[in-house]
């Protein structure tokens, strides 16, 4: 399997394009609208002209099922963005690519340890544990499997809490 990166908008905000040489770098177009009023911009137009960066959009059936995976674990926090990136890496790999998400959102990392894709934390700022959320409600105490709002039984605003966690990541 050939190894690849594929980098959410702290990867690009945090590495170096002309470090990476051998392996192909990949990612989505709505990170580089996100990038592009950042100096960063120049850098990844040099590396899409010379072939280093490409830029594709992951199917729709591969969004929703990282969107439903997010929603299941209580991880709120992703963007369209993020949801992008991580169902580019889940679509790279059913083409028999190796991906490996560069980033430094602790939302993503989670999602994608899920999901099990590997992932890369570029800087050291990255956690390496894997949450699983607790999802409760603070009122009546009711724990629910899958993300709501309100607590059906109560009306209260439900709340989440790790409940478990493990090391992960490279
Ligand atoms: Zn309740």
């Amino acid at each position: 399997m050939v190894k690849v990166y594929v980098l959410d908008t702290s990867a690009f905000l945090n590495l170096n394009l002309a470090l990476e040489g051998e392996v192909p770098l990949y990612t989505t177009n709505l990170v580089i609208n996100e990038l592009r009023n950042h100096l960063k911009k120049l850098s990844i137009s040099i590396g899409i002209k010379r072939g280093i960066l490409k830029v594709r959009d992951p199917p729709a059936k591969a969004i929703s099922k990282v969107r439903n995976l997010a929603e299941d674990k209580g991880e709120l926090k992703l963007s369209a963005t993020d949801i992008s990136v991580l169902a580019l890496a889940l679509h790279l790999r059913e083409e028999e690519l190796e991906p490996i998400i560069l980033t430094d959102d602790y939302s993503v990392m989670n999602v994608a340890s899920h999901l099990g894709v590997k992932f890369k934390a570029i800087s050291k700022r990255g956690i390496r544990v894997a949450v699983d959320w607790l999802i409760y409600c603070p009122s009546c105490g009711r724990t629910f499997k899958t993300w709501i709002e309100k607590c059906p039984y109560c009306g209260s605003k439900v709340k989440r809490k790790p409940k478990k966690s493990k090391r992960i990541g490279t």
